[in-house]
């Protein structure tokens, strides 16, 4: 029988590791960025054109390389980093594996312009596809800089999967600021199609952290130290009340190089436990040093996982590590009785006398109010009263303006004119009587042929979300006025988001009236938003981005309309009055689709009188 194994030729093992290697322009940025990390850089420059598709060029004053080296250098295995199995086991540089360029060659056309101290002039080496198309002498500074055009040229399948721009420039973002992170010293900037994203100046971790996400950053950092013979630990925790709706803030690095670790996430979780509100995610930039032999890096082509020796270990010491710093800085009660009190006194509080407490008084209570209908309207200065939970508010808020709430209910009934009331078949019927609410999470209402069961909180998350849709697309919303503008504060990565949802968000009804670095002013927003829940708002919407990458106009619509309508839905667990149960129980069914959430939940059930009978037999 004929052999049919032969080896592939290079140019073809070169592209399927690039395939592991390479998935986005991300990848590249982050190949690049260590590569200039290894070799020294002081100050590294990223350039990017539409989002890495076209562009990455990556400029660093780093020790350069020979002739030889830089002809060397995109040969697969080609590494100065290791020279044996056991380097392995006590790495100090972050690339090893010498494929990352020979990959990059590949599939996008390279050109490198390097230069060593001891040369006169540099090499320039153009490279595509794997094979050089020229090289010769050229004037470079001392160091190396590395242009890569058109990545996957070559792969159009490849190109195809890329995601839109303000996606792949989001993954560059995340890439550049992990690396960036990890080395405070070393002078960062980044510029994306001629604008400066970031400039990082050479300065301590704390203040790089800040640089990165913006100027408040710094006041909700609690600092974490700890030295042990297995792990120095060290770096910063968020302040619980400042925990984030996303994971986008939580960072651990080990021995400068960025990691993802579940497990090491729980201990900090766990240190956090009985301080975090639900689905809230505490921010934490934590850089851990080990003896390089502990661990093992080679598990993962992309290096971003870890095996450690002895995990257990590590999970134990970063979670009291944390507790402990939490404790003492206040931020968490502690337990210690040999504690001098005084210590625990932030320095401004010490001299100052103890205030009375205040006792809030409602001073439009009305014990006299006309308790059946349950309306808690106030004839006075016909605002609403704040007898629920304070998101509540916003359901109702813009109610007010359309309906003459002194009149009473009646009119609240058909103040949507679009209701079909195609499933209330008791129309004569008095509203009030026809609903009640349950365990302060479903509305029930008589239909002539049965009962109706509806999940207020899913019911008013479609109403929201069709009415939020419509805004976006077809007619924008009113806003509401804020008498002080709202100052708010993100990181570079949430503000470049805002900026690609600011027309979107304006139909809603926001209006911003500044947009700067890291902070946004905004002068309006939607009528049935509280002011208070805006910044909760925003973040949520910047998680639920992240999270779920949209990849194009229609579905980022969707999107914003299903995030904004999930914070904004009343929330099981929120007393209702009847004209509110009305409103929803006849909002929804003017609804497109009443039956179904915006995520495919069901929102209400029906019970037959049929389906009564039967249990009764
Ligand atoms: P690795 O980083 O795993 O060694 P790469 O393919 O990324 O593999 O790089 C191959 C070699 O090229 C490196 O080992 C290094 O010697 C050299 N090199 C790459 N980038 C630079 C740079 N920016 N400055 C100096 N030398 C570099
Ligand atoms: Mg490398």
């Amino acid at each position: 029988m004929a052999d049919f194994i032969q080896l592939l030729p290079d140019h073809v093992a070169n592209q399927i590791a690039a395939g592991e290697v390479v998935q986005r322009p991300a990848s590249v940025i982050k190949e690049l960025l260590e590569n200039s990390i290894d070799a020294g850089a002081g100050h590294i420059q990223v350039v990017i054109k539409d989002a890495g598709k076209t562009l990455i060029q990556v400029v660093d004053d780093g020790k350069g390389m020979s002739l030889i080296d830089a002809r060397m250098s995109f040969e697969r295995h080609a590494t100065s980093k290791i020279k044996s199995a056991e380097d392995l086991f006590s790495l100090k540089t972050k690339g090893f594996r010498g494929e990352a360029l020979a990959s990059i060659a590949a599939i996008a056309h390279v050109e490198l312009k390097t230069k060593t101290e001891e040369e006169e002039v540099g090499t320039c080496i153009k490279i595509e596809g794997s094979a050089i198309s020229s090289q010769e002498p050229c004037v470079n500074p001392k160091g190396t800089s590395i242009c890569v055009k058109n990545l996957f040229y070559n792969i159009p399948a490849r190109r195809n999967f890329l995601k839109s721009d303000a996606v792949e420039s989001r993954h560059i973002i995340d890439e550049f600021q992990r690396v960036a992170l990890a080395h405070p010293h070393i002078t960062f900037s980044l510029h994306h199609n001629g604008s400066e994203l970031f400039q990082l100046p050479d300065t301590n971790y704390r203040q790089r952290i800040t640089n990165i996400f913006g100027g408040k950053t710094n006041e909700k950092l609690v600092p974490v130290n700890e030295d042990t013979e297995i792990v120095k630990i060290s770096g910063f925790v968020g302040k619980p009340e400042f925990a984030k709706r996303s994971r986008g803030e939580q960072f651990f690095f080990v021995n400068d190089r960025f990691i993802k670790s579940p497990y090491l996430n729980h201990a900090v979780v766990a240190a956090f436990e009985g301080l975090l509100k639900d689905k809230a995610y505490p921010s934490y930039f934590l850089y851990l040093q080990v003896d390089p032999k502990s661990i093992d890096i080679n598990i993962h082509p992309t290096k971003t996982e870890i095996k450690f020796d002895d995990e257990h270990s590590l999970y134990a010491m970063l979670r009291s590590a944390i507790k402990h710093s939490l404790g003492q800085f206040n931020v968490a009660p502690v337990l210690d009785f040999d504690r001098d009190a005084e210590l625990d006194t932030p320095y401004s509080y010490k001299n100052r006398n103890a205030e009375t407490p205040k006792v809030e008084v409602d001073r439009n209570f009305n014990p006299f109010q006309d308790e059946r209908n349950g309306t808690n309207y106030n004839p006075g200065n016909s605002t609403y009263k704040k007898d629920t939970s304070p998101s509540w508010e916003s359901l109702y808020s813009g109610l007010e303006n359309e309906t003459n709430l002194n009149t009473g209910l009646d009119q609240v009934e058909f103040e949507s004119e679009e209701v079909t009331g195609n499933l209330f078949g008791t129309q004569e019927e008095k509203p009030e009587a026809s609903t009640f609410q349950l365990h302060k999470k479903y509305i029930v209402s008589t239909l002539k042929s049965g009962i109706l069961v509806i999940d207020q909180s899913r019911a008013h998350s479609r109403i929201l979300y069709e009415e939020l849709l419509k805004n976006i697309t077809i007619s924008a919303a009113v806003s509401q006025q804020l008498l002080f503008p709202l100052k708010l504060q993100f990181s570079t990565q949430e503000m470049e988001m805002l900026k690609e949802l600011k027309d979107s968000l304006e139909q809603t009804g926001f209006i911003f009236s500044e947009i700067e670095k890291d902070t946004v002013e905004i002068s309006g927003i939607p009528t049935l938003i509280a002011e208070s829940e805006v910044g909760m708002l925003l973040e949520q919407l910047f998680s639920d981005f992240e999270n779920d990458v949209p990849d194009n106009g229609f579905s980022q619509t969707d999107l914003l309309a299903k995030s904004m309508a999930k914070s904004m839905a009343v929330k099981s667990g929120t007393a209702l009055n009847n004209s509110e149960q009305q409103h929803i129980a006849n909002r929804l069914f003017a609804c497109k689709e009443p039956s179904l959430t915006p995520f495919n939940k069901s929102i209400f059930i029906t019970l037959t009188v049929d389906e009564l009978e039967k249990k009764f037999t």
